[in-house]
């Protein structure tokens, strides 16, 4: 899939900013793939915010067909997110969000038309 290499980028970040070794195995146990069951928002059924979701399999991190084209910073922000979901087992937004900051130093911003989730960075 053309997001895999991003993927891999993303969990080698968090890797580099984790001080432990423990918290470093269980981010390169998660599992990415793309899946095509994306729920929209239950109450309004729309499914343009809707591009990634945990939950589905165990420990892992679905994304929809249309993630790839999203631009790359609302990408890594958005598998960053549901990374927080994973490690943190909380399913409200703010607490994964909160995760992240508290454990990675990493602040999500919401940009762009659908106000997603957003993180400013160039891996090279
Ligand atoms: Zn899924
Ligand atoms: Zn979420």
């Amino acid at each position: 899939m053309t997001s895999e290499p991003l993927w891999t980028d993303v969990i080698s970040w968090l890797c580099g900013r984790s001080d432990s070794p423990k918290q470093k195995a269980v981010l390169r146990k998660i599992k990415f793939r793309e899946c095509n069951n994306i729920p929209g928002d239950l109450e309004t059924g729309d499914k343009s915010r809707y591009f990634a979701h945990t939950g589905h399999f165990g420990n892992t991190v679905c994304v929809s067909k249309d993630f790839s084209r999203l631009p790359v910073k609302n990408r890594i922000g958005i598998l960053i997110h549901e990374i927080g979901h994973i490690l943190s087992g909380v399913t409200d937004e703010p607490s994964a969000d909160l995760y992240i900051l508290d454990n990675f130093g990493i602040q999500i911003q919401y940009k762009g038309a659908k106000e997603l989730q957003y993180i400013d960075v160039d891996f090279k």
